[in-house]
């Protein structure tokens, strides 16, 4: 339902928890983050925000690269274990996402034949896995991991992607659910509509369907699902907030 991303140079877990508060208009019923620091902090929760929030309340939220999402579910009943980020099974690669993987039975079914195990009922979670397989078969790098597993993908999302292994990148794609990034100086911000964007930059890439973005702090590169590499369009925003 809602989506907010930052890479950069500040902590990333106010800005997040922030944005997320500014998304709660949309309604959703679960929410969740994830950090970058020393590997990847997971922690989600069913329930408002603010009870994520008491959640993490004692715990370590360093970190300048994190993302974080309230759930609206449609594949799984509203739960801890339902709610976003979902993990690959080696917990390197972790994913929020918008919208509805159509195809997730399909690819469940093949993904467990080879020896996959899922600790959710949610579509989400089988995309991951799917990244993480193909990974894992091909020995291709994230990115293209990543991109070819959209190609198998049918149905509506916005995602973004962490990983472990590159603590240094947000991956982040759309078809059929919005996806704004907004460019700062040294940092970016993801997010599913402007709204958490705004008091940070008025500079927004508004993504395309069929776009994947490799965003780092010191630059970003857009590519199309078919590996062309798009040219960003930066646009000035007038909303008032
Ligand atoms: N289909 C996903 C789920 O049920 C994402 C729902 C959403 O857009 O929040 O978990």
């Amino acid at each position: 339902c809602g989506i907010v991303g930052y890479i950069g140079f500040r902590d990333a877990y106010p800005i997040v928890i922030k944005g997320l508060h500014r998304l709660e208009y949309r309604g959703y019923d679960s929410a969740g983050i994830a950090l970058a620091d020393k590997g990847l902090k997971v922690y989600k929760k069913a329930g408002k925000v603010s009870d994520l929030e008491n959640f993490v309340k004692d715990v370590n939220l360093a970190g300048t690269a994190g993302m974080g999402h309230t759930r609206w579910a449609t594949h799984g009943a509203p739960s801890d274990r339902n709610s976003h980020p979902h993990s690959s099974g080696d917990r390197k690669l972790t994913i929020i996402h918008n919208g509805i993987i159509e195809n997730y039975s399909v690819l469940k079914e093949a993904l467990s034949a080879k020896g996959h195990t899922f600790k959710s009922d949610t579509d989400t979670e089988v995309l991951i896995h799917l990244v993480e397989d193909i990974q894992k078969t091909t020995g291709l790098d994230l990115q293209e991991s990543v991109r070819l597993a959209l190609n198998r993908v049918v149905g509506a999302y916005a995602i973004v992607i962490m990983s472990a292994d590159n603590p240094d990148e947000l991956i982040a794609a759309r078809k059929g659910s919005p996806m704004v990034i907004g460019v700062g100086r040294g940092e970016y911000f993801i997010a599913s509509d402007a709204t958490p964007i705004v008091e940070y930059t008025k500079n927004v890439i508004y993504l395309n369907d069929n776009e994947i973005a490799y965003v780092k702090r010191d630059g970003l590169l857009i590519k199309n699902i078919d590996n062309t590499i798009q040219t960003p369009y930066i646009q000035e925003l007038s909303l008032k907030l």
